[in-house]
């Protein structure tokens, strides 16, 4: 159960789901039963297309709306603006209304070759921008198989949050993904994912301050569904969670954020 200190937060990964008619159709499902989560907060990241639509539906000025439902967006670019051919600004995230935006997500580093290098400066960006980075680490099934599990997911969140300080640090977000986990149907067991989170802690706490690291939201990701949730939920450093296929349905989704309220 995530401390006093730290909100719980559960996002929705729609990824390249729905059209935009089933876009606000669940975002209204979900804003119209917050209440049901309340304690936790609840964030929805549409493609970067539905934005707006989602936005319009959650009724957001300013990145708040009435029903306290957060928007964020999928992935962006590091850079303000320019010649990037079918990328998004952080700047264009806030201005629809983005308070959070995943970055390094397992997609888009085995996908689409992202590197820590890259993630570190999409980071840095969002931040500068005022936007909450939700920063995606994890092994593949191979590097836990064969032991690295801890010096993988130690170098990518050394990598991607180099160079930022602490007091920034303080308002991230870091979802533990797993990638044998994600899409999969196997998640990790409460005390693998507790294990990886107590570590990402420790290492947030060597970048900045026991203090500030104690106060950093640590979500997990990888087959959420609502009958595996509460057992996550329980874990001490578990704040949260990422969550793709069981977020695009409202019921699911909800039933998963109540775990964590
Ligand atoms: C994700 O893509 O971030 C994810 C956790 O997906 P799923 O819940 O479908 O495993």
């Amino acid at each position: 159960m995530a401390a006093p200190s730290r909100k719980p937060i559960v996002a929705g990964n729609w990824k390249m789901n729905l059209d935009g008619a089933k876009a606000r159709a669940l975002t209204a499902a979900v804003a119209g039963r917050q209440a049901e989560a309340a304690g936790v907060e609840l964030v929805l990241c549409p493609p970067a297309l539905y934005a707006s639509a989602v936005a319009d539906a959650l009724g957001l000025k300013g990145g708040v709306g009435p029903s306290g439902v957060a928007l964020g967006g999928q992935n962006m670019h590091d850079k303000q603006s320019g010649a990037y051919t079918g990328e998004v600004a952080a700047g264009m995230l806030r201005d629809v209304g983005c308070r959070y935006v995943i970055l390094g997500h397992s997609e888009r580093r085995s996908l689409f070759g992202e590197t820590d290098g890259q993630v570190n400066a999409k980071v840095k960006a969002a931040l500068a921008a005022g936007l909450v980075p939700i920063v995606c680490v994890g092994e593949s099934l191979q590097e836990r198989e064969s032991g690295r599990t801890e010096s993988v997911v130690s170098e990518q969140v050394l990598a991607s949050l180099a160079g930022i300080p602490a007091v920034e640090l303080g308002r991230i977000v870091v979802a533990y993904e797993p990638v044998w986990a994600i899409g999969t149907g196997k998640v990790a067991t409460p005390q693998q994912a507790q294990d990886v989170h107590a570590l990402i802690r420790a290492l947030l706490s060597r970048l900045s301050s026991p203090e500030v690291a104690a106060t950093i939201r640590l979500q997990y990701g990888g087959s959420v569904k609502p009958d595996n949730a509460a057992d996550l939920a329980a874990c001490t450093d578990i704040d949260g969670a990422l969550v793709g296929g069981a977020s695009l349905q409202a019921d699911d989704f909800l039933a998963i954020a109540r775990a964590f309220g």
